[in-house]
């Protein structure tokens, strides 16, 4: 019976990958995949795959996710095996309820394999854990990136109000409307914010800041890869080195 494979392939480091991910690109006789994905892991498909890149990156042309949920389902009744690749996740920001919907119209089986999204990717490179103990109790994954190219409609007071860490995906170009609103919103011009580039690949970058001087960081640096905006004072470094010290002593 065929079935459809929605697989993560992580933020971009091929070590990052599953090992079911690695199994199923290299039982695969199609893989679909966004232009995210690291052409290493690419590579670990079987020669006999046929690759389609169906990626979408903000400014390029990209096949419309109505044609991606087309070529899905007539590549499985074709009675290909076929793994639909995304980037991180597939259920983090990754259009996957389109893709089972779509699926699930036609009655083609499809499994689901997580993958390392970018926030965790993120807090692994930069050492800094995104929640913590008395000071960042909730995670929040936000989209930065609205239908018409803005920022979404967010309840920004209260995830100002909410003291936990507040993860942006897609929100590298709308950081300066971003930080307005959180300010707007209440948050502290000087709220530690952080942002990286390629988090796991090579040409990995990080930008550091308070919220009001991010944008301005992050715009000079031109950057051409995905960005990740992560915001809360669990992101402040001198404050983890202090609170370790005191607990630390506590413990003597
Ligand atoms: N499903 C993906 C997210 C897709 S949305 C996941 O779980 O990670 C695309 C956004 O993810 C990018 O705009 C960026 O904000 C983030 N992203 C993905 N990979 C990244 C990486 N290696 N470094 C930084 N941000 C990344």
């Amino acid at each position: 019976m065929t079935k459809v494979f929605l697989v993560g392939s992580g933020p971009g480091d091929p070590e990052l990958l599953t090992l079911k991910a690695q199994r199923l690109l290299q039982s695969a006789e199609v893989v679909l995949h966004d232009s995210l994905v690291d052409a290493r892991i690419l590579e670990m498909a079987s020669a006999r795959a046929r690759l389609i890149d169906v990626g979408k990156r903000c400014g390029r042309a990209s096949a419309a996710q109505a044609e991606i949920c087309r070529l899905l389902v007539e590549e499985a009744r074709n009675g290909h095996i076929v793994v639909r690749l995304k980037g991180g996740d597939p259920m983090v920001f990754g259009r996957a309820t389109e893709e089972m919907a779509a699926l699930r119209a036609y009655n083609i089986a499809f499994e689901v394999i997580p993958g390392v999204t970018a926030a965790t990717a993120a807090a692994a490179a930069l050492s800094l854990s995104l929640t913590r103990r008395r000071i960042a109790r909730s995670l929040h994954f936000l989209t930065g990136h609205g239908a018409e190219n803005g920022l979404p409609a967010h309840d920004w007071v209260s995830l100002a109000k909410s003291g936990g860490t507040l993860v942006v995906y897609m929100g590298g170009q709308t950081l300066p409307g971003l930080a307005t609103h959180f300010i707007e919103a209440g948050m502290s011009p000087d709220m530690p914010a952080v942002a990286i580039e390629n988090a796991s690949l090579p040409a990995q970058r990080v930008f550091k800041g308070g919220l009001a001087s991010l944008p301005g960081i992050v715009s000079a640096a031109a950057p051409q890869g995905p960005v990740l905006v992560m915001i809360g004072p669990a992101l402040a470094e001198e404050d983890l080195l202090e609170d370790a010290l005191a607990e630390a002593r506590e413990r003597l």
